[in-house]
Parts: structure tokens; C-alpha cells; sequence
């Protein structure tokens, strides 16, 4: 569960430049809602928002009606789960790296995990194909690798609220559908932002949103704005 209600959020980096302007949407409890525009729309900082790198210079940001300035920045890393652009991984196995901050999980939930984000036949390898402690082993990861070990990392770690950025951006087009899959598996039940450039990579979705230089300037379904493109 969780709601995300954005009301009126304005946010600049710097006082001449405005990057945010009356951004107002909610993502209820348990939906997704993505939101699409070019670079430099402001997605980004949407999620910086959430986790209180910035905090927001008008309007309010609440998570089930609380201002999220009266919660702690640690407490909100714990209830967010993020799958990155590009994932930095750890210099050991891909078993290590799924388990990272979960270290009570068996090595079942882990498996399970790993499965669910299609990691087959490369939990034992380093993401980097050496480690300075026991010299070379494993393969060197591709970047869409090492986005399926951020994936099943954040499915072992179960936030209740997601953040996926462009989370299939790494990947060819034949994978991304795998990761697709199993991203909407993850989010479903869970209250998640997909931050993407296309409409096309967003199958899920219960609402989206179009950011054009920090406003929302069409929001609809998928379909409906599949139609109006
Ligand atoms: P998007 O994710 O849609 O590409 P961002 O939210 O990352 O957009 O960035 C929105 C705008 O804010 C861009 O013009 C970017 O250059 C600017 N920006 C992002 N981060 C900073 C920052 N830390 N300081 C100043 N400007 C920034
Ligand atoms: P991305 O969204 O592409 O992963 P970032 O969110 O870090 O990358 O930045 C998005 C945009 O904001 C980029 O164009 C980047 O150059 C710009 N940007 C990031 N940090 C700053 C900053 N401190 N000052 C100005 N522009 C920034």
C-alpha cells in the first residue's frame, strides 16, 4: 500500500530556472503510474523529490496524506525501492549483490528472486569479472545484466512503493519484453512511478503522465494516448 499525492509541487535547483511547475497527480495505493517526456523534463527530479535529496519549494509531497518533510530520509529509502538507470554493482558475486541489505533472506528467497528477474546461469559470477581479494572468475556483465541483479535485488527487498527509472533502457529489444514481464510482476500490488522516454515501453501502466519542461501537459491511459499521437 502507500498513496503518493504530488500537489502542486514546485521545485527549481536554482532560483532562475524553474524545473517543476504545479506538478499535481496520485498514484493510489497499489497502482502505477508512469510518466514520459523527453530529457530534461524533470523526471528525474520527481524521484530526487521523493526521497528527499530536494525538498519541495511549493506545494507538498504526502505518502498516505503525510508531508513527507515530517518523515525521515532513511525511513523513506526503506519504504522506496529503486531500479536505476545504471546499476552500480558491488565487486562480488551476483549472489551477494541480490542479497545486499536483506542479508536475513535464505538462499531460496534469493533464487526465487533471481528467477523472477530472469538471472540464470550467473548468481555465482562477479558483475565485473574480477575481484581484487580472489583474482579473476566470472563473466563481465552486460548492462542489461546488471539491471536484472537491481531488479531482483529490489523484488528481495519488497518496498512497498517503486521507483523503476527507465529501467529497461539498458537492454536489446528481445530481453526487454523478459524484464518487462517481470517488472510488472514487481510492481504489481505496489505503488510505483515508471519514469521512461516512450510511451512503447510501458505496458502496465494504470495512468500516464506527459512531462513537457516540468509540467504535465496530457495524462490519460496508455491506449488513449496511443490514439492521439
Ligand atoms: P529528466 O529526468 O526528465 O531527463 P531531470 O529531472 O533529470 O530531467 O532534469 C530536469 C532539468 O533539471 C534538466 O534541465 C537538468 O539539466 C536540470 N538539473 C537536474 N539536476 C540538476 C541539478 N542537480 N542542478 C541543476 N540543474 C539540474
Ligand atoms: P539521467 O537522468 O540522465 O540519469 P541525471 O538525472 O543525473 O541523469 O541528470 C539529468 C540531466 O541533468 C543531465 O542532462 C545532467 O547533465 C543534468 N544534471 C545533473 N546534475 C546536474 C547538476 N548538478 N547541474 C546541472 N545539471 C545537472
Amino acid at each position: 500500500g502507500g498513496t503518493i499525492r504530488f500537489e502542486k509541487v514546485g521545485f527549481a535547483y536554482d532560483p532562475e530556472r524553474q524545473i517543476l511547475r504545479d506538478v499535481s497527480f496520485e498514484v493510489p495505493a497499489g497502482k502505477t503510474v508512469a510518466i514520459v517526456g523527453p530529457s530534461g523534463a524533470g523526471k528525474s527530479t520527481i524521484s530526487r523529490l521523493l526521497f528527499r535529496f530536494y525538498d519541495v519549494q511549493s506545494g507538498r509531497i504526502t505518502i498516505d496524506g503525510q508531508d513527507i518533510r515530517d518523515v525521515m530520509q532513511t525511513s523513506l529509502r526503506d519504504a522506496i525501492g529503486m531500479v536505476p538507470q545504471d546499476t552500480v554493482l558491488f565487486n562480488d558475486s551476483v549472489r551477494y549483490n541480490i542479497r545486499y541489505g536483506r542479508w536475513d533472506a535464505t538462499d531460496a528467497e534469493v533464487e526465487a528472486a533471481a528467477a523472477l528477474a530472469q538471472i540464470d546461469g550467473f548468481i555465482q559470477d562477479l558483475p565485473n569479472g574480477y575481484d581484487t581479494e580472489v583474482g579473476e572468475r566470472g563473466l563481465k556483465l552486460s548492462g542489461g545484466e546488471k539491471q536484472r541483479v537491481a531488479i531482483a535485488r529490489t523484488i528481495l527487498k519488497g518496498p512497498p512503493l517503486l521507483i523503476l527509472d527507465e529501467a529497461t533502457s539498458a537492454l536489446d529489444s528481445a530481453t526487454e519484453k523478459d524484464i518487462q514481464d517481470a517488472l510488472d510482476r514487481v510492481s504489481r500490488g505496489r505503488t510505483t512511478i515508471v519514469i521512461a522516454h516512450r510511451l512503447s515501453t510501458i505496458v502496465a501502466a494504470d495512468e500516464i503522465l506527459v512531462l513537457e519542461a516540468g509540467e504535465i501537459v496530457e495524462r490519460g491511459t496508455h491506449a488513449a494516448l496511443l490514439a492521439a499521437d
